[in-house]
């Protein structure tokens, strides 16, 4: 949805003043507010086709304020204050929000104690009185954020070698923090970390503070644009931060481990040159900051966190990794500061979006920087497309994940076989409005959400002709349609191997 301006400080309602006398009697007994209950409370989802557990009716979040407090142990659980400024939609006896991992030992409705239960994976609070639509509302809940996950639910938190990172995507930032935890719903964030001396904290956005005080510094970072949950990142380590300068002064900074930061050097210095790349493909770089968070832990993937992207520290320091690939990787991980983040899923489905997109800019930087044949790349995925279909299901429309599976919806069908999609429309409408289109959808959606119906008709307005027969075939298709100017490509029995991030 659109950038919402942070809301002026929750008013008292209406009912303000018997909503006082009502707390003041409860003070000692909040348990009373479940009691009062009239149904037992149920867990509530967005209804994504995916994950339809994610994500909560009846509110808009507008800004989350995160505070964690940091023992300087990676496996005890973090002592937290979460604090969300949200619009209601809709009348609220309840607010759902997703949350399942921490232990939750008191919610504050607008500065009073409300009732909270848990449901399925989600908290369900109950105000003190209900809330009418179209107010806005703030929830306070100190919690815990515990680092330590069972086996068959990975975080949230990444436990590295010298601390914590974050790794939320698709569906674990509320075994973080509570949220409305679905990227349809972004907001503005503020993370205040305090971390014992000799670590550092880092998060999205750029720094708004640090307070040193007896052996703990707290760092405050805020984001400039509107954010999903899926895409937070907050850093806590022996790092260093580096600073250099991006395309028109753009400030970037890298989190690197303080020991490994010679040998690192430089594969960070190549990032100016990357945005100034992706600049000139599809325009201005859409966020105030951006770096690479080098993580010590083996996460098996590099993910796209807004503003500092996530990568393992080996990728860079095991010589086994070519060179191209590893700067491949490095502006996947950029491209999607426009294509997924800027521009966000508005469902789980739209998700080949953001990976097709980002896939794409990788291969496109790995013809024009290594001599890495784009059409080799994709005739290759024409061969396996049909199987990566069957599979995963087709582009638009993922199969959802197997419980317990690691790869979740991540899947070759939407890595490369969506770069086939974009290849395979590019053919169609020829490259001059194949680029105009890039441009046009990153700046049309920026920082708001868009669906695969959305690309479709912008792809149709800007070459001048209805696409829909084309992208069904497409997107939605079991088989692989004939590509378009290379009848002589078919599909190949065995499947092959994709790359992505
Ligand atoms: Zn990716």
């Amino acid at each position: 949805m659109p950038h919402t301006p942070h809301p002026p400080a929750p008013r008292f309602r209406a009912r303000g003043r018997r909503r006082l006398r009502a707390a003041a009697l409860l003070a000692s007994a909040v348990s009373v507010c479940l009691v009062a209950a009239s149904a037992p409370p149920t867990p509530l989802g967005v209804g994504d086709r995916l994950f339809p557990h994610l994500g909560n009716p009846g509110y808009d979040v507008a800004a989350y304020d995160l505070s964690f407090t940091y023992s300087g142990s990676n496996t005890e659980p973090l002592r937290a204050v979460t604090t969300i400024d949200a619009r209601t939609t809709a009348d609220l006896d309840r607010v759902n929000l997703d949350f399942a991992h921490g232990k939750v030992d008191s919610v504050e409705v607008d500065g009073e104690p409300a009732g909270f239960a848990t449901a399925g994976e989600d908290l369900v609070i109950t105000p003190e009185d209900a809330l009418d639509e179209g107010e806005w509302t703030r929830i306070t809940v100190r919690h815990t954020s515990d680092p330590v996950y069972p086996e068959d639910r990975e975080g949230g938190w990444v436990r590295t070698a010298d601390g914590l990172a974050m790794a939320n995507q698709a569906d674990v930032a509320h075994l973080v923090f509570p949220c409305n935890d679905h990227p349809s719903d972004k907001a503005s964030f503020t993370f205040r970390v305090t971390a014992p001396d000799g670590l550092t904290a880092v998060a999205n956005g750029l720094p708004a503070g640090v307070d040193r005080t007896g052996g703990t510094t707290t760092w405050t970072y805020r984001t400039a644009h509107p954010m999903a949950t899926e895409l937070a990142q907050v850093s806590i380590g022996r790092s260093t931060v580096l600073h250099r300068t991006g395309p028109h002064g753009l400030p970037v900074r890298d989190v690197v481990p303080t020991e490994h930061r010679a040998a690192l050097e430089p594969w960070l210095a190549k990032t100016p040159g990357q945005i100034a790349w992706m600049e000139e493909k599809v325009g201005r770089y859409p966020f105030e900051t951006y770096g690479l968070l080098m993580a010590d832990a083996t996460t098996g993937f590099e993910l796209e966190t807004q503003t500092l992207s996530l990568f393992e520290r080996e990728l860079f320091t095991e010589p086994g990794y070519p060179k191209w690939y590893v700067e491949s990787i490095m502006v996947h991980e950029l491209a999607h500061q426009w294509f997924g983040n800027s521009v966000g899923p508005a469902t789980w489905s739209d998700l080949w979006l953001n990976e097709g997109h980002a896939t794409w800019y990788e291969a496109l930087y790995a013809q024009e920087t290594a001599d890495k044949p784009l059409e080799a790349r994709m005739k290759a995925a024409y061969g396996a497309s049909d199987g990566w279909r069957a599979k995963g299901g087709p582009p638009a429309a993922p199969k959802p994940p197997t419980s317990g599976s690691k790869t979740g919806i991540f899947r070759a069908n939407v890595y490369d076989g969506a770069a086939l999609v974009l290849y395979a429309l590019r053919q169609e409408i020829g490259r001059p409005a194949f680029e105009r289109l890039e441009r046009a959808w990153v700046t049309r959606h920026r920082d708001g959400t868009a669906t695969t119906a959305d690309f479709v008709r912008l792809a149709s307005e800007t070459a001048g002709r209805d696409l829909g027969d084309f992208f069904q075939g497409w997107l939605y298709g079991e088989k692989t349609p004939p590509m378009p100017g290379h009848p002589d490509w078919k599909p190949t029995p065995a499947p092959a191997q994709a790359g992505g991030a």
